[in-house]
């Protein structure tokens, strides 16, 4: 009986420890997590997210946050067509590094997916072949991870604008709560989607505009429209084409600072679905891009690439889209976010953000060279471009006003989760948030 009694003693003592280390390292006892992983495929990058969640309580919202974020170095994978099997094997040092965030026992049982958008919507216009062959190749890596594959696709423009909906509402905890919701606002490089709650009059118009959804015991009647080619990359090549006749040795650009300079092939403006009149029969020819630096000539010359074809609605955007009265707030992210960023114009009003574009754009190349020596050349270069091409979408195409371009919030992250369609598709993948709402916790006893 001695040796029962020390064996007791011991067992105690054993969880006592146990107990106590928990409780210092401030961590729940027992602790279980489970993981989700998804790949975002866009047109200019691939990027992985690592999602985590405690595993009781996968119900309730808020819950899933990001653990990690792997940019996949290179270019998107729609940019693979010449070599498609590069693009599988593009991502697996990202892979690598998601085994090592995941833990080993919970592997097998991660769901992992991959989403493709409008880089590879506009490959798979130009050629269907070649974007099976990219699919497959990423297919193929994913499949060799020890992970639980669940596909990849390309993703619908609707998918996009809701999921990036669902993804910014659930992390600001506004949907179990069923009061008002945040509009999204995303631009990528090739499309750009604005995804808004409305009331149900009206939505009747355009089925194609329309997504519902029962989240919580909630119902929402989402207004969403994607717009393939007005990324902010397509709609540089679309401004540029319209301002460049073949022929011409050089393009006097107002969306480039005073002083830049770049020799470009006619063939590399021209080489995408989205640019539709005006390509050369022939290749070879080139042309010097030259800055002029004039922010309002800018956005005139940006304002022609939004037609105007006549509206079959009560109502519309641009080209024609049905669009009800936008409804704020909204939360603006990716390249919204990127740029707006860079140009200090988070927190302005319409007119100063149109004063700070004069300012910017007028400032000479080089000067604005020496100011951030850090920053990629690229981007650099674009940012007139880009600052403008925003103002101009937001005010021209969805026809924000003074009054409403306050209700914009540019955002990166909601609790250290960044703004995109990555956590809504695969929330709604692996059902975590319910049509109804969960019961009701019981009356404590008296
Ligand atoms: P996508 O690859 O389709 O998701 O598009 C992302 C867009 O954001 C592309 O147009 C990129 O060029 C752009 N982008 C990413 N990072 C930055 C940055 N730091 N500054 C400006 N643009 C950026």
């Amino acid at each position: 009986s001695a040796v029962v009694i020390l064996i007791t003693v011991l067992g105690i003592t054993a969880i006592v420890a146990l107990v106590t280390t928990a409780v210092l390292q401030n961590k729940p006892l027992l602790q279980k997590y489970k993981y989700g992983i998804v790949l975002d495929a866009g047109s200019s990058h691939t990027a992985v997210y690592i999602y985590e969640w405690p595993a009781e309580k996968e119900n309730d919202t808020g819950r899933v946050h990001q653990k990690h974020i792997c940019k996949v170095l290179g270019p998107g994978i729609s940019s693979y067509s010449h070599s498609p099997e590069l693009a599988g094997e593009s991502l697996r040092t990202c892979m690598k590094q998601a085994e090592r965030f995941v833990p080993i026992r919970r592997h097998r049982e991660t769901p992992l997916y991959l989403g493709a958008t409008a880089g590879m919507r506009l490959l798979s216009m130009e050629n269907q072949n070649v974007c099976d062959q990219v699919l497959g190749s990423v297919e193929k890596v994913l499949r060799s991870t020890p992970f639980s594959y669940q596909g990849a696709r390309i993703i619908s423009g609707q998918e996009e604008g809701a999921f990036g909906w669902i993804t910014i509402n659930y992390l600001d905890d506004r949907l179990k709560q069923g009061s008002g919701t945040t509009g999204a606002l995303d631009l990528g490089g090739a499309s750009t989607q604005i995804t808004f709650a409305t009331n149900q009059e009206g939505m009747g118009e355009s089925a194609e505009n329309t997504v519902t959804f029962r989240l919580y015991g909630n119902d929402y009647i989402l207004y969403t429209h994607s717009f393939l080619c007005y990324g902010k990359d397509q709609a540089l090549k679309k401004t540029l084409a319209q301002q460049a006749q073949v022929g011409n040795s050089s393009v006097l650009d107002p969306c480039f600072n005073e002083g830049y300079s770049v020799d470009r092939n006619y063939s590399s403006v021209y080489s995408s679905p989205c640019i539709m009149a005006g390509k050369p029969l022939e290749t070879g020819y080139s042309f010097t891009h030259i800055g002029k630096g004039d922010a309002s000539q800018c956005q005139q010359a940006i304002r022609r690439i939004f037609t105007n074809p006549g509206c079959n609605f009560s109502r519309c955007s641009f080209n024609g889209v049905y669009q009800p009265p936008i409804q704020g707030p909204f939360g603006a992210f990716s390249a919204f976010y990127f740029v707006m960023n860079f140009l200090n114009l988070t927190s302005d009003s319409l007119e100063g953000t149109r004063e700070k574009m004069e300012r910017y754009c007028s400032t000479p190349w080089h000067q604005i060279k020496q100011q951030h020596p850090g920053v990629k050349e690229k981007y650099l270069a674009e940012y007139c471009f880009s600052g403008n091409y925003i103002l101009s979408l937001l005010t021209d195409g969805y026809k924000f006003t003074s009054e409403t371009w306050s209700t914009i919030t540019f955002i990166k992250k909601i609790s250290g989760s960044d703004a995109g369609w990555t956590l809504g598709y695969m929330l709604n993948l692996t059902n975590m948030i319910p049509a109804e709402a969960p019961d009701s916790p019981p009356l404590p006893h008296a």
